[in-house]
């Protein structure tokens, strides 16, 4: 089932059916990519229609955050939960690594893929690791010829919102790969270079916070996030309408 939370279509799912449907991506003949869009992103799409609809043409749309769980709460649609982007990477990864399936990192500063991956197979040993490549690339036609040439069942897009679900849209005719998923900054965080708030802090639906702290100079992003859910309660009271 899907929920509209301010014009994005999110897939209301637990983790594990994000799994599962990942599954069925996987087991289809078409590429097809997966978005895991936060409040920010969410309030990004609701001013620009052409983005709005790159989000929506994805086969799995994920709430990663909190405050998109808290907004389709505020709109009395609420969604099961919170299904982070990198917790989901990681899930997927684990599925990959069981059946002996294949993943291509493509995204963020050079060097970072390569301590990601170190990391990754640390935890899921079996996984096949098909290639990488870093996310500051000018030309796209080279990077599209690599990744062809491995074929992996999975391509990690991290190369920040809104130029990854562009990437993906654009190229998902020509890519030989299964399942796409534009992740953000995930490679930063399995490499370990940008660490994820502590559990406490997630649990508590802070993990924004921690990234404030962290990296103050998103202040200005951020404020994307009281905007969302302001925009939110007034469509809920009936100002948007
Ligand atoms: N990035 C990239 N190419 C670019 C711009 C950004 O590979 O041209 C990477 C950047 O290094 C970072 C990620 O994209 O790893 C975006 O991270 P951010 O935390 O901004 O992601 P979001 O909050 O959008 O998930």
């Amino acid at each position: 089932m899907k929920i509209d939370v301010m014009g994005v279509s999110f897939d209301n799912v637990t983790m594990d059916e994000a799994l599962e449907k990942a599954k069925e991506i996987l087991a289809g003949e078409r590429a097809q990519y997966v978005v895991t869009p936060n409040a920010e992103i969410v309030y990004e799409a609701m001013h620009d229609e052409d983005f709005c609809a790159l989000l929506n043409d994805a086969a799995l749309i994920l709430p990663d955050g909190a405050g998109v769980v808290l907004g389709s709460k505020i709109l009395k649609t609420p969604l099961k939960q919170k299904v982070a982007g990198v917790d989901f990477a990681d899930r997927l990864l684990g599925h990959l690594a069981e059946t002996g399936g294949s993943v291509y990192l493509l995204g963020s500063k050079p060097g970072i893929a390569e301590l990601a991956a170190e990391k990754m197979l640390a935890k899921h040993p079996g996984l096949t690791i098909a290639g990488m490549a870093d996310g500051y690339f000018k030309d796209e036609a080279p990077v599209i010829e690599k990744i062809n040439a491995v074929k992996p069942d999975v391509l990690f897009v991290c190369l920040g919102a809104p130029k990854q679900e562009k990437f993906m849209q654009v190229h998902r005719g020509e890519l030989q790969v299964k399942l796409m998923a534009g992740l953000g900054g995930s490679l930063d965080s399995f490499a370990g270079t940008v660490k994820r708030a502590p559990k406490w802090m997630i649990d508590l639906s802070l993990e924004w916070l921690y990234r404030l702290i962290k990296e103050p100079k998103r202040f200005g992003r951020m404020l994307r996030l009281p905007k969302f859910l302001w925009a939110v309660v007034w469509k809920r009271i009936g100002g948007g309408r």
